[in-house]
């Protein structure tokens, strides 16, 4: 018997939350579209170990030694009774517990969701764009549009179980003879069989096809963002309604920006010349070439804010900030001629005449706070 918890990774007293955590966390990981085909028996395991360790019921029977999706009771289909194992069947019949018979398993079931992951670049964060996501999942059957049959004949009951889905056997235990109730093996439980099942879907109304998804991604969307697209999901068992599909963003970084919030950094090194007697250059932005200022005394990690320029808030017309973040460039090699500029600005500067020692203190000196420091500032 699988240990379920093991699956989860999480241990036998795990909360819900945990489980709950742990199952997303692993369902991400082996989803097949994500981690490849290779994985889609493991992201079964992690699914059937999830379903059993949700529900307070099956739970509390993996914990007394039964599996609740053994095979024999129609594994994870969550339909009542027919869930159950042989022996659950028989303790439940036995005692009375409240179980009756299994219902007939509709042909037709509702798709699941799916979950898929794209990634972006920040310049799509910052203004949102309509991006194409090839996905692999069940669509409707065009050759039998679903219905499951090769020439549209009705399902018909089926002559085991005469419709039930069900059928009852003897079984010896320890407790006595007693009847146990049995997914019909002929009809798979649903109680009607198929006279000419389509050979293509093999009577399932869906197969695996290819799909050109567009998702559009809001300006302004954060790392991480898990977008719903409503039926755009899986197609259920014979042709049902679809689930809906997941689309986790990734934004990918940039090499010449940073955002942060609705903001966006980036640095240029600049000739000490430019910081001391102030410059108008241009920099390269994602509207384009912009112009930038540099005020006369700009300090080493001084900043100038460029408004407008940043991330589009979601929802929201408005643009975050382009702080672009200075660093001074100190010239290391000097032609005598420089060298010689600049002693002569030495004995001019009322600065440069210290009192022998330089200003000490236990904190940075420079007006300019720190990056950091000023980021802290701003969203205390
Ligand atoms: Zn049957
Ligand atoms: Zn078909």
């Amino acid at each position: 018997m699988a240990d379920y918890y093991e699956t989860l990774g999480v241990s036998r007293d795990a909360s819900d939350d945990d489980i709950k955590k742990a199952y997303r966390k692993l369902s991400r990981k082996y989803h097949p579209d994500i981690a490849g085909p290779e994985f889609e028996d493991k992201f079964k395991e992690v699914n059937s170990a999830y379903e059993v360790l949700s529900d307070p019921d099956k739970r509390r029977m993996f914990n007394q030694g039964i599996d609740p999706n053994a095979p024999g009771g129609g594994a994870g289909t969550g339909y009542g009774a027919a869930d159950f194992g042989d022996i659950f069947n028989m303790f439940s019949q036995g005692f009375g517990a409240g179980f009756g018979s299994p219902n007939p398993i509709p042909r037709t079931q509702p798709g699941r969701d799916s979950l898929a992951s794209l990634s972006v670049e920040l310049k799509t964060a910052v203004f949102g764009s309509k991006e194409k996501l090839d996905v692999r999942m069940y669509a409707v059957c065009d050759d039998c549009n679903g219905s499951g049959s090769a020439d549209g004949s009705a399902p018909q009951t089926c002559p085991d179980c005469h419709g039930t889905g069900a059928v009852q056997r003897v079984v010896r235990s320890i407790l006595g003879q007693m009847m146990s109730t049995d997914t019909c093996p002929r009809c798979e439980g649903h109680g009607t069989i198929l006279p000419h099942p389509c050979p293509t879907c093999n009577g399932h109304g869906r197969v695996q096809k290819q799909r050109s998804i567009t998702v559009s991604v809001p300006a302004g969307i954060q790392d991480g963002t898990r977008l719903r697209l409503s039926g755009q999901g899986e197609v259920g068992e014979g042709g049902g309604p679809a689930g809906d599909l997941y689309v986790d963003i990734t934004v990918r970084p940039d090499d010449t920006f940073t955002r942060d919030g609705n903001d966006l950094h980036c640095w240029i090194r600049i000739p000490m010349t430019w910081a001391v007697l102030g410059h108008k250059t241009q920099i390269d932005t994602f509207d384009g070439e912009q112009d930038v200022t540099i005020p006369a005394g700009s300090q080493p990690d001084d900043t100038v804010s460029l408004e407008n320029l940043g991330v589009t808030r979601l929802n929201r017309e408005e643009r975050g900030k382009l702080i672009v973040h200075l660093e001074v460039s100190i010239p290391q090699k000097l032609s005598n001629q420089e060298k010689k500029l600049i002693s002569d600005f030495e004995e001019l500067s009322k600065e440069s005449k210290l009192d022998g020692k330089p200003q000490q203190a236990s904190k940075p000196l420079n007006k300019a706070k720190g990056f950091f420091e000023k980021l802290r500032h701003a969203f205390s």
